[in-house]
């Protein structure tokens, strides 16, 4: 398989997002080692060391289809990412958008919004600028005479188990029948009529997703948060547009950990950042040995890797900081997909 390719038939969209330095870096005077000298080239300035101690900065340069550099706003991120794969659900075709990197690089922004403080804002997240995008396009004339409907789903996928945040964090079951089909028992399909219908939903997942825990952000770097938005036409699936906030991709240094259920998870995390890889490499071509069933988040998004007219979309995010340099070349290594890393 060539990578290529797919890219060519525009199936896959790679790109990376550096944040601006937090509060946190700029109180510890953490160094900005990223630079995005054109709008698809990223640049890491990784610190090193010769062995008589002398220091330099090793430049390493990483090419995508875009890099958005620590100005971009979320609707910028948005039109060039996600956007484009609208109009495929229109199409009778599945969608997929995800964002990948390393806790605390900006995963939940780019997707959810703002989530941070008081004022909880999603309407600037991903989600809901796919969502609004999908009620102008059900007015236009070709797709209103269609007669869709709109639904959508909100679940989280913790250790290998699914939780359906749009009902109380219910444990659902994964079945799959003699022909593949796979479908989570009981999953919450909520039809939604405007935007707003949406914006509610997101704020009920997203309370429901760390509600019960001490820190946000340690149990949501822990799980794979799964946001759908799904048209039907009479009762039928007609389009699935999957977004997707990830675990954060350093846990796999828990796989050394002295807690037996965090190493267990960190081990999990780790399986199924690397299924997600193979699939997406084998996306649209249904190749016998893609391994769907190695985790349960591919095992769930199985029907949106083998359509015919399945395309998707990575958002790498990345922390500019020099302290977080190794999670970042890691990131960037990942979406380059090809390799066996
Ligand atoms: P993740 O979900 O990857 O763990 P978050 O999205 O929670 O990371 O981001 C961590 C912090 O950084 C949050 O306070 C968030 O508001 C802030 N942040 C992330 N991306 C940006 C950005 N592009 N611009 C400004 N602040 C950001
Ligand atoms: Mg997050």
């Amino acid at each position: 398989l060539n990578t290529t390719d797919l890219i060519e038939e525009h199936r896959i969209c790679v790109c990376v997002r550096a944040r601006p330095l937090n509060k946190k870096e700029l109180t510890t005077k953490d160094l900005d080692v990223i630079t995005v000298p054109s709008k698809d080239v990223v640049m890491v300035h990784e610190p090193k060391q010769k062995v008589d101690l002398t220091r330099y900065l090793e430049n390493q340069t990483f090419r995508f289809d875009y890099a958005f550099d620590d100005s971009t706003t979320n609707e910028m991120v948005y039109r060039f990412t996600a956007r484009p794969l609208v109009e495929t659900i229109f199409e009778r075709g599945m969608a997929t958008c995800f964002a990948y990197g390393q806790t605390g690089s900006g995963k939940t922004h780019t997707m959810g919004g703002d989530f941070s403080g008081k004022n909880q804002d999603c309407s600037k997240g991903i989600y809901a600028l796919a969502a609004r995008e999908v009620f102008v396009m059900l007015g236009k004339p070709n797709y209103k005479k269609l007669d869709l409907q709109v639904f959508a789903t909100f679940f989280e996928i913790y250790s290998g188990k699914v939780f359906d945040l749009l009902n109380r964090k219910a444990k659902l079951r994964v079945l799959e029948d003699g022909k593949q089909q796979v479908q989570v028992v009981g999953l919450q399909e909520k039809e939604v009529k405007c935007t707003e219908d949406v914006l509610r939903l997101i704020e009920v997942g997203n309370s429901c997703r760390t509600s019960g825990q001490t820190s946000a952000n340690a149990h949501s770097s822990r799980s794979h948060a799964v946001f759908q938005i799904i048209l039907r036409r009479r009762g039928k699936m007609h389009g699935k547009f999957s977004l997707i906030d990830l675990a954060g991709n350093e846990r796999g240094a828990d796989t050394s950990s002295a807690d037996r259920q965090t190493r267990l998870e960190g081990a999990e995390i780790n399986k199924s950042l690397l299924a997600l890889k193979e699939c997406i490499r084998a996306l649209g071509r249904n190749k016998p040995h893609t391994p769907f069933r190695a985790s349960k988040l591919t095992q769930v998004l199985r029907d949106s890797f083998i359509g015919e007219n399945s395309r998707t979309c990575m958002i790498a995010t990345i922390s500019p900081g020099m302290a977080s340099c190794e999670n970042t070349l890691n990131t960037l290594r990942y979406l380059s997909l090809d390799g066996e890393g």
